[in-house]
């Protein structure tokens, strides 16, 4: 899933960068109101992490700008620890509010909330067959047989199995698994769909990743095989 990190201090936005990569998220970053607009209109994001005072805008005018798209979660950073803030935040749309220092642990323990919230159609735990998938530690197993799987690779394997019998296209999967900064050779995602495809045969898992050559990948559902 992919996140739109507007923070204007570098070292906290690297930090929270870091924290989200390795918890498994895609994340685009933007140093001021503006960016952020322009990347909110490019893109389609799962979450959105704004932080209030940013240098050309206060983040609670932007707001509503960055919802005008769609339902899009935002969770507000701030330094602003008042409760005044906190209600001005939640009441000008965000979902949840997080005071800084930042414990990044928290952090993406929020970000996952968000993201479960009732209404979203994405349980945590995703099973096809023997293949289980638990989206919040980011663990796969085969047959409760633990996967070992890289970053890139679980987020393939969640795109597959939330598609499961019908076509993952490509774009999807780079779109999930790269943000906008990163470098992507030709075939990166054929890659970690390489990889993904060796660890589950290793594992002795049924189900084939099936190339749809020219569209994307697919897992069969048990049904049809
Ligand atoms: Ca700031």
């Amino acid at each position: 899933m992919r996140i739109l990190l507007i923070e204007d201090h570098p070292p906290l936005a690297e930090a929270v960068g870091d924290a989200l990569h390795r918890a498994g998220f895609a994340v685009d970053h933007a140093a001021s109101a503006d960016t952020a607009r322009e990347m909110a209109r490019a893109a389609s994001y799962a979450l959105m992490i704004l932080d209030l005072g940013l240098p050309d805008a206060d983040g609670l005018t932007l707001l509503p700008v960055l919802r005008a798209g769609g339902r899009v979660p935002v969770i507000v950073l701030t330094a602003r620890d008042r409760l005044s803030d906190r209600l001005a935040g939640l009441d000008g749309g965000a979902d949840d509010y997080v005071v800084k220092p930042v414990e990044m642990p928290e952090l993406v323990a929020r970000c996952r909330a968000v993201l479960r919230r009732p209404g979203d159609r994405s349980p945590s735990l995703l099973s096809l067959g023997p293949l289980e998938l638990d989206t919040a530690t980011r663990s796969a197993s085969v047959q409760g047989r633990p996967l070992r799987l890289g970053r890139r690779e679980v987020t393939v394997l969640e795109h597959l199995m939330r598609a499961a019998g019908r076509v993952a296209p490509r774009r999807a999967l780079e779109d999930a698994v790269y943000g906008f900064d990163e470098e992507v050779g030709p075939n990166a995602i054929e890659a970690s769909v390489s990889r993904l495809r060796r660890a589950l045969d290793a594992a002795g898992c049924p189900t084939p990743i099936v190339t749809v050559r020219g569209l994307g990948w697919m897992l069969p559902r048990g049904e049809d095989p």
